[in-house]
């Protein structure tokens, strides 16, 4: 059984050497057959030559030289034949086809596999190519993911930017609008949306303009950033300059470098800047209420994602602005009589208040003049409530055009007057009340269609706190005595309270 396993197992190596060496194979095939080709022809001319031997050696001899020369002759063509046949089978046709897979993988095809038939060096040759393929597609495949993944990334870490760049203008809308909403108050909101714009948007110079019901022109009403604060209160007709252009066609106007667009006037000169320049109108409810005027130093710096975001910046600017003019009115309602446009009864005792408190703390004098007109009734009587209306607008207008800022005019009640004179004693109040009674009487006022003018004239009765009263109650009641007083005395005249000393004494 050993011997049998030995046999077999030096028959397995034999073959295993042929099958694994090429050389071997081509010589088998090449030589086994020429060279039993020629054993079967020299077997068969022996043969030959010693039938003719029998009967002439010397012919055996030649027909056996001879023989052997054609049959050595057509031996060496089999033999080169085989040996073409052989080559052509294990070596020419293998590296053909491993050719013709090696010009696939060259041209990027690598899926492409060589045939494997034999195990000798072409096979292993072939089987290591395929190898090579396979590492290959691998390495392609690791690449392709790769370079995916890396796409993927760009796109990804493109989108996060975008996504940031838009929740920074999110925030940056919504803190805007938190800041400018927080206060009702408009001088207050403009420095707020100011300061947010320089610090958030890189802008150098910041403005607004805001448009004068009156006169219909745009007024500078705050600055921020390196503005100028000079500009303050600078007043452009609407088209005037690139803001002014900007409100009166109702666009946004983006100069890309104000040294050269002729447009951009410098603040007319008063303060003048470099880069580009972007005046977005403010608007409410259709109407054009104002500009934001932005400046960055450098040329062309806003490009469209900025202006869109002043834009919106501007809507919510324009909006808070609205409430807080509205607010503003609503307050100046509240706080006027609506015929004469002077305080009413509510500001006065409010200011009144606040007058006496100061006047208490700093020991600043505080006078009141209460004013009646003088037989008023008449006035209705004879032209009508409606002429009476416009005689006490006028004399309303003539008592605010005679007394200082700080004084505070108000319609008391139905033709009565109070003004507030803070910081004035008692000399000085009967002077003010005297000028006033003058200029009453002799303001003309409006009469009835067709019939001229119309005069009236006022009783005024004046105290002082600290001498007449020690309280805002007992100042109105002191000066509404003397005004009685005033009354009794004949009208068209001023009289002073009776000091308190005097009255106990
Ligand atoms: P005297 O000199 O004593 O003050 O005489 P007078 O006629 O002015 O008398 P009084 O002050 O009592 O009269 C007030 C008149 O003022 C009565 C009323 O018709 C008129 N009046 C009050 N409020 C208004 C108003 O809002 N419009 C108009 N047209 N008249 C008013
Ligand atoms: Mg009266
Ligand atoms: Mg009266």
């Amino acid at each position: 059984m050993a011997g049998q396993a030995g046999r077999y197992r030096i028959s397995d190596v034999v073959l295993k050497r042929i099958r694994s060496s090429l050389a071997l194979k081509l010589i088998l095939a090449s030589a086994v057959p020429s060279a039993v080709v020629l054993l079967v022809g020299l077997g068969a001319l022996v043969e030959h030559s010693r039938r003719i031997a029998l009967t002439s050696p010397t012919m055996a001899f030649e027909e056996l030289r001879d023989g052997a020369v054609v049959g050595t002759l057509l031996a060496l063509t089999f033999a080169g034949m085989t040996v073409a046949l052989a080559v052509r089978h294990f070596l020419i046709k293998p590296i053909q086809s491993l050719g013709q897979v090696m010009a696939r993988a060259e041209l990027g095809e690598f899926l492409v596999r060589a045939r494997v038939s034999s195990e000798d060096e072409l096979g292993k040759l072939s089987k290591s190519f395929n190898t090579m393929l396979s590492r290959v597609t691998d390495m392609a495949v690791t690449e392709i993911e790769a370079r995916e993944e890396l796409s993927l990334q760009a796109e990804l870490k493109a989108v996060n930017e975008q996504l940031q760049a838009h929740v920074g203008e999110m925030e940056l809308l919504l803190d805007v609008s938190k800041a400018i909403s927080g206060t009702l108050d408009l001088p207050e909101q403009l420095q707020l949306l100011g300061k947010q714009i320089c610090a958030r948007l890189g802008v150098a110079e910041f403005s607004v303009m805001l448009v004068d019901e009156a006169t219909h022109q745009l007024v500078v009403e705050a600055v921020a950033g390196d503005a100028p604060a000079t500009v303050r209160g600078m007043r452009f007709h609407l088209g005037e300059g690139v803001a002014g252009e900007a409100a009166a066609k109702g666009q946004t106007i983006y100069v890309k470098d104000v040294d050269s667009d002729p447009r951009y006037l410098h603040y007319k000169g008063r303060a003048k800047t470099t880069g580009s320049f972007l005046a977005v109108p403010l608007r409410s409810k259709g109407r054009i209420v104002g500009v934001m005027n932005m400046n960055r130093r450098e040329l062309d710096a806003f490009d469209a994602r900025a202006v869109r975001l002043a834009e919106a910046i501007a809507a919510q600017a324009a909006l808070a602005i609205a409430n807080a003019r509205l607010y503003q009115q609503t307050l100046e309602l509240s706080f006027t009589d609506p015929l004469t446009g002077v305080a009413n009864r509510r500001q006065l005792f409010l200011r009144l208040e606040q007058e006496f408190s100061r006047s208490v703390r700093f020991g600043d004098p505080l006078s009141l003049t209460m004013i009646d007109l003088d037989l008023f009734k008449h006035v209705n009587d004879r032209h009508g409530h409606t002429v009476g209306d416009g005689v006490l607008r006028g004399v309303a207008l003539a008592l605010r055009r005679n007394v200082r800022k700080i004084d505070i005019v108000a319609r008391y009640g139905g033709e009565e007057f109070c003004i507030v004179l803070p910081r004035v004693g008692k000399p000085e109040a009967i002077e003010v009340a005297e000028k006033l009674r003058r200029a009453v009487a002799a303001a003309k006022l409006p009469g009835p269609d067709g019939g001229g003018p119309l005069s009236v004239t006022i009783s005024i009765g004046v105290a002082t706190l600290g001498i007449d009263a020690d309280d805002v109650a007992g100042l109105i009641e002191k000066a509404d005595q003397a005004l009685y007083e005033a009354k009794r005395e004949g009208r068209d005249r001023v009289a002073m309270a009776i000091p308190v000393q005097r009255a106990s004494a």
